[in-house]
């Protein structure tokens, strides 16, 4: 396994594993919790949900994923922002422990800005904290200006990450958020890692890819985790392709092969909006 450090000294998988749109049918759970005790067996230990995806479904997936096995995982969630207030985070944070079967999670975000005081989410995450009910907490979706905000919110430099759109197609978070993070050695985790699957068809990705030996999956992979302050959190629910993305971290790209995916995904030219999902 290749290791990103959060602010506080911690190491982390730099590859884990999504959940968005699992636990959303009762049929798939089966084949949900296969694929994501797979990537457990083979390191991918690392897992993210949130209290949105499948309406807490995702979480109770995890919770079955990780049963008896606690101790291994590096648990990652999220709490709504109208659920952000001092008081709200506390309560939605004892609603996902419930899903998820455990005492705690060790890395909260909060889901995007919306319209979140960030001082009452941050005074609400330091109280999860001395409760021992969370271990880490972080952001995700926010833009400089909504970090600056934080930088200057009590308790706020204490963000251990900011989970943001990023994939070879969607490089706009270079410009000037990635570098204000790579600053203060926060790491950003990229969220949508093959742009929802769409970037897995792009024409010039799959020549790249069979050019090279390697799946489009495991290119793109290769490419955030390349950068060494990155964690990725690709998302299967089919165990065939867990073994695919895991390979990514035997990939070493060559400068030739950097310059390539430069030429076909170059870096943004200008300030844009952030991007998000
Ligand atoms: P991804 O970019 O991870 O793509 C997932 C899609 O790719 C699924 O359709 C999946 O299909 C397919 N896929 C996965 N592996 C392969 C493979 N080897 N070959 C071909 N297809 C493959 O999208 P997500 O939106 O799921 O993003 C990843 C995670 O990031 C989420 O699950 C979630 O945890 C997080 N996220 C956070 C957001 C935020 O606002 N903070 C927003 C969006 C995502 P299948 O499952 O059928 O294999």
């Amino acid at each position: 396994m290749q290791y990103v450090e959060l602010p506080a000294g911690e190491r982390v998988p730099a590859l884990g594993q999504g959940t968005w749109h699992m636990g959303e049918r009762r049929a798939e759970r089966k084949a949900e919790v296969a694929a994501l005790q797979a990537g457990l067996d083979q390191g991918l230990t690392l897992i993210d949900t949130a209290e949105m995806y499948g309406d807490g479904g995702a979480e109770e997936v995890v919770g079955k994923a990780i049963t008896g096995r606690r101790d291994e995982v590096f648990l990652v969630s999220k709490v709504f922002p109208h659920n952000a207030s001092r008081r709200g985070v506390a309560a939605a944070c004892e609603r996902s422990l419930r899903r998820l079967g455990t005492d705690r999670i060790d890395l909260y975000l909060l889901h995007w800005r919306g319209g979140a005081s960030l001082g009452e989410a941050v005074a609400g995450f330091q109280d999860l904290q001395q409760a021992g009910k969370i271990r880490h907490w972080g952001v995700s979706n926010l833009d400089l200006a909504d970090l600056e905000e934080l930088w200057e919110v009590p308790g706020g430099r204490a963000v251990a990450t900011n989970q943001l759109l990023y994939h070879l197609g969607e490089r706009g978070i270079e410009w000037e958020i990635q570098p204000w993070l790579r600053q203060r050695a926060i790491p950003v985790m990229a969220y949508c890692p093959f742009g929802q699957g769409a970037l897995l068809r792009h024409q010039e990705l799959r020549a790249f890819a069979e050019r090279h030996g390697i799946t489009p999956a495991q290119a793109a992979l290769a490419w955030l985790l390349d950068q060494g302050d990155v964690i990725a959190i690709p998302k299967t629910a089919h165990r065939e392709r867990v073994a695919e993305n895991r390979g990514a971290l035997d990939i070493r790209l060559t400068e030739e092969q950097r310059a390539e995916l430069e030429g076909l995904f170059p870096p943004p030219a200008s300030r844009r909006p952030l991007a998000i999902v």
